[in-house]
């Protein structure tokens, strides 16, 4: 393992979402021995953005700094496993893009080369090929052909950081769970720690990594910082349980419909599908705000979830069971904001990210903050500062632009 700089002092990870536990991880790996993670959430729940997410995992993308993120991020995430054995988080279960028109199979060829440049590797498949790989997701009526990408996958995001956690404390790492951040302190513009609980105990520290998801932006403006990212609610529908055991089947690859902004799998004995085809719903978290998971009203999104259902074979026969309306976050260019905040000494920010890329945005976090080895991506390009001089109104809406494009980034 290689080690860092020695760095004095304490690191306080604020978050111990999949970002944040990937962070500790990766502190701890390359040697940083006084890493102290707190979360307002309990071991065992994950009222955060990871806990909603159906884990899908790909690597292909528009931007090439995605590529290098979600490629590290699976290298780790294969690592790991449960004590005493079982199933790794991670699995290669392929993606399918499914193409409805013939723009969208000649986009696919292009797509393979695009891929082999940032050494994914990819196919084109056709209609019959596409169907057999997902008979219950693939329509031989509207589909063309796919792209396939076989080393895509699956993880389970909540085992996933689960067994981050667990790592990140055999490695020396501490967590104080239920124990919610309710200030940053600082002494002019450095940070000093953090306000912690109702009692208000202050936690000294020499830096502070947040990584608090939605909620970054609260309380980086504690302290003046204006965090570029904005939250929106997205809608993930299960159907109720399948009476065909979970392992008659497999789960097979997780299906995209490009055009349709639509994506699916399944889960087990259920299907999911989730649909971007829906005005952007913009939401500002506050600190009153306890979960990710938002009330779910199907009016909210238009005909989205009509048309989606429509569209995948499994969803127009089977009742529906959880529906959902969960909040994550977006920034200006699709990236993630990982690096220190500008203008405030000690602050430093893992926020805006994919599960899809948290494992590398983790590495390059740890590895710019104890300067050692190669950084996965120029860390300019996801400097949280890049957009200091946008105004608040064009960050928010060129955040929103990219809600139904976002199939080509992630
Ligand atoms: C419906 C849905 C579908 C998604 N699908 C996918 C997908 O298929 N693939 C993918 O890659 N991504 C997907 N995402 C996005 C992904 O879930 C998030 O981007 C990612 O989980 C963010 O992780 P995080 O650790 O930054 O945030 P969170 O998981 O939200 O973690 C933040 C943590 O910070 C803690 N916290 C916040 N404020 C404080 C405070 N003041 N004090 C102490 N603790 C605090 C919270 O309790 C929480 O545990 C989806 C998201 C949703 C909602």
């Amino acid at each position: 393992m290689e080690r860092g700089r020695w760095v004095p002092g304490r690191t306080v990870v604020v978050g111990a979402g999949v970002v944040g536990a990937s962070v500790a991880y990766h502190l701890a790996r390359l040697g940083h021995d006084e890493v102290l993670v707190v979360d307002s959430r309990g071991r065992t729940e994950m009222p955060g953005s990871t806990g909603l997410a159906p884990g899908f995992v790909g690597r292909l993308s528009a931007t090439p700094e995605l590529t290098a993120l979600a490629v590290d991020s699976v290298a780790t995430y294969g690592s790991l496993v449960p004590d005493g054995g079982g199933d790794s988080p991670f699995r290669e279960v392929g993606c399918l893009e499914v193409a409805t028109s013939e723009g969208r199979l000649e986009r696919a060829h292009r797509d393979v080369e695009h891929g082999r440049g940032l050494g994914v590797a990819a196919r084109v498949v056709g209609p019959e090929e596409a169907v057999a790989l997902a008979p219950a997701l693939v329509d031989p009526q509207r589909a063309c052909g796919a792209l396939y990408v076989p080393g895509d996958g699956a993880v389970d995001p909540v085992l996933l950081t689960r067994l981050l956690v667990d790592a990140a404390e055999r490695d020396g790492v501490r967590f104080r769970f239920k124990t919610p951040v309710v200030a940053l302190e600082h002494a002019g513009d450095r940070v000093t720690g953090v306000r912690v609980g109702a009692d208000g105990e202050v936690v000294a520290a020499e830096r502070v990594v947040l990584a608090a998801g939605i909620w970054g932006p609260v309380l980086a403006a504690q302290v003046g910082v204006r965090l570029p990212m904005t939250a929106v609610r997205h809608p993930y529908l299960y159907t109720r349980e399948l009476p065909e055991p979970a392992d008659a089947l497999g789960d097979g690859p997780i299906v995209r419909y490009p055009e349709h902004c639509v994506y699916t799998r399944r889960h087990g004995r259920r299907y999911g599908l989730g649909s971007y085809a829906h005005t952007p719903l913009p939401l500002t978290p506050t600190s009153s705000l306890t979960s990710a998971e938002v009330p779910f009203h199907e009016a909210d999104f238009g005909t989205a979830l009509a048309e989606a259902t429509a569209l995948v074979p499994a969803f127009r026969a089977a009742p529906l069971g959880r529906r959902l309306s969960g909040v994550f976050a977006m920034t200006p260019d699709e990236l993630p904001l990982v690096g220190p905040a500008p203008g405030v000494a000690g602050l430093w920010c893992a926020e805006a990210s994919w599960v899809t890329h948290a494992g590398g945005v983790g590495r390059q976090l740890a590895a710019m903050l104890l300067q050692v080895g190669e950084l996965l991506v120029d860390p300019d390009r996801l400097a949280p500062g890049r957009f200091t001089s946008w105004s608040e109104n064009r960050i928010h809406e060129a955040a929103l632009a990219h809600y139904q494009g976002i199939y080509e980034a992630h």
